[in-house]
């Protein structure tokens, strides 16, 4: 029997932004669109194009490879022509694949919130997706409180999803926007919904976590019936989050209560990234991840000693529900350290770099890095800095330049005029083939100044790292008091459209940050160098 396809919709970059705390720069959108698109979500929500400028200059930068990619706002406003609204038409000529579009359908909120009547709305509802499909693109309607509008007035409820779908929208989605609904609740109405006459295959289900029911919600739905799910990366979204997506995927692709009647576009394989991409996730909102998140975090396969413990020596499946290495993370009482050993070289034939299992570098490897990550490193978020480690230890990575020294001043004082100004100056000298070069720069801060001087003379590297650019940086103090450690993040990029995140860590902030600059110029250097002969020649 072939399986019916659960498709997955990622809101994280729309109600995700609604987090308190949480602030997505057009970078970091950038940035999260293309983990979810590299890790074969279906729909990615990017925001509101036209109703606000981050989202606008989103909308113009982004491109998705295989992800549909979707656009947020309002339906059309009553009173006025689809073709004249503006806020509609620039959802419909956004650089988007698909529109979604929110939609009043609680009576309850058409009359007191909108103020128009209900057969008005259903009007506004009819002719946005009327335009969104007759322009090409996919349409779909989130229905803003449906769970507690169907239970005010179910029929017209239904009126406002019927509408949509005779209109041509694609979907229909569920919402519980309040959180409040039950879970008998969520597969008693879609059940309901269903035995109306709106095909499963074309409703969705968002549902809130306010009473920690977003993912039982989610699965109630999909039980009933519905193939469209939403949610958020790590669950992050307003008051208490959206359902959990990286919760969900793992339950779906895993239990057989689901995977043999269901499939995603997650397969198996694919699976085995969930960690790093929530800890990626994590690190780019500068947070801690949650050692007790079901799946991925660092406590989730962790057994301390004692009976458990020696039962999960002897067959981990004692205490395991599954395996894991299928979600990419890994068993805290170690039977061997085989396990961790499989994961590395998975994780450097990724990056081209050959290495033998029985290899005394690899353990080397292994020992630094765990070694690194103790003392504050943080890898899953910068596997740029991982990758040059690894050749850095495993001895395919050649010294393109070597930095004798820098130095930094900052200095605060009134100019002629009288003006209190901050100066900040860095000095670099820096050796290539046993030519010494020394450079000063001015910047804007002492990190500022330390790249620009870092960057103004590599000798012969110097025209291939021209295009090189730092798009964003992020420190975050790792412990408390005097003794704090500070974790600088670089994330550069270049002509080619690549991107990469570095890491440095220290007690100072400049040093921290000359690690993560080095390794972000080192990278730049090495992509250019596809294969090891090239790089040994160097
Ligand atoms: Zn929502």
């Amino acid at each position: 029997m072939s399986r019916e396809k659960i498709y997955l919709f990622d809101t994280t970059l729309r109600d995700g932004q609604q987090t308190a705390g949480v602030d997505f720069s057009v970078e970091d959108k950038i940035a999260i669109a293309g983990m979810l698109d590299k890790f074969g979500i279906d729909y990615v929500e990017g925001g509101y194009p036209g109703a606000n400028p981050t989202d606008t200059a989103f909308f113009e930068q982004n491109r998705m490879k295989k992800a549909s990619f979707v656009a947020f706002g309002m339906t059309k406003r009553a009173g006025v022509s689809a073709s004249n609204d503006p806020g509609l038409s620039s959802l419909v000529q956004s650089n988007s694949d698909a529109v979604c579009f929110v939609a009043k359908s609680w009576d309850y909120h058409v009359d007191v919130a909108l103020g128009i009547s209900n057969e008005e709305n259903l009007e506004c509802i009819r002719s946005s997706v009327e335009r969104t499909v007759a322009a090409g693109k996919e349409a779909m309607v989130d229905c803003e409180h449906f769970f507690d509008g169907y239970k005010a007035n179910s029929e017209y409820a239904l009126a406002c999803a019927k509408t949509a779908l005779d209109a041509g929208a694609r979907w229909v989605v569920l919402c519980d926007t309040n959180g409040g609904t039950q879970t008998e609740e969520v597969r008693e109405i879609v059940t309901a919904v269903i035995a109306a006459g709106i095909p499963g295959d074309q409703l969705g289900i968002h549902a809130h976590n306010d009473t920690g029911l977003a993912v039982a919600n989610t699965l109630a739905a999909v039980e009933a019936g519905a193939r469209q799910i939403q949610g958020t990366l790590n669950g992050i979204g307003e008051r208490c989050g959206n359902a959990n997506l990286v919760v969900l995927i793992p339950n779906l692709v895993l239990k057989p209560r689901w995977n043999k009647r269901f499939c995603t576009s997650i397969d198996e394989e694919k699976l085995t990234e969930l960690t790093r991409l929530s800890h990626a996730f994590d690190e780019l909102l500068n947070r801690s991840p949650d050692p007790q998140m079901p799946y991925v975090g660092a406590s989730s396969f962790a057994t301390k000693a004692g009976i458990h413990a020696s039962a999960l020596m002897k067959d981990p499946k004692t205490y395991e529900h599954v395996e894991p290495e299928s979600v990419g993370n890994t068993r805290k009482v170690m039977v061997s350290d085989q396990g961790g050993k499989s994961n590395f070289i998975n994780e450097l034939t990724r990056r081209g770099i050959k290495v033998s299992k029985s290899s005394p570098k690899l353990d080397t490897l292994i020992a630094i890095v765990k070694e690194h990550e103790a003392s504050g490193y943080a890898y899953e978020a910068a596997d740029a800095s991982f990758e040059l480690l690894a050749r850095r230890t495993l001895g395919t990575l050649p010294q393109f330049f070597k930095v004798e020294s820098f130095r930094v001043m900052v200095e605060r004082r009134f100019d002629a005029n009288g003006v209190l100004k901050t100066i900040s100056e860095a000095i670099v000298r820096v050796e290539i083939d046993g030519e010494r070069h020394i450079s000063v720069a001015e910047g804007h801060g002492p990190v500022n100044a330390l790249d620009i001087a870092l960057r103004k003379d590599l000798g012969k590297f110097q025209q291939e790292i021209e295009d090189l650019e730092l798009c964003d940086y992020k420190v975050r103090i790792l412990n408390g008091g005097t003794e704090a450690i500070t974790r600088v993040l670089i994330e550069s990029r270049d002509d080619s459209g690549e991107r990469w995140w570095t890491v440095g860590v220290s007690d100072n902030i400049i040093d921290a940050s000359f690690q993560a600059l080095m390794d972000s110029i080192n990278y730049k250097l090495i992509k250019n160098r596809t294969s090891i002969e090239e790089l040994s020649s160097s």
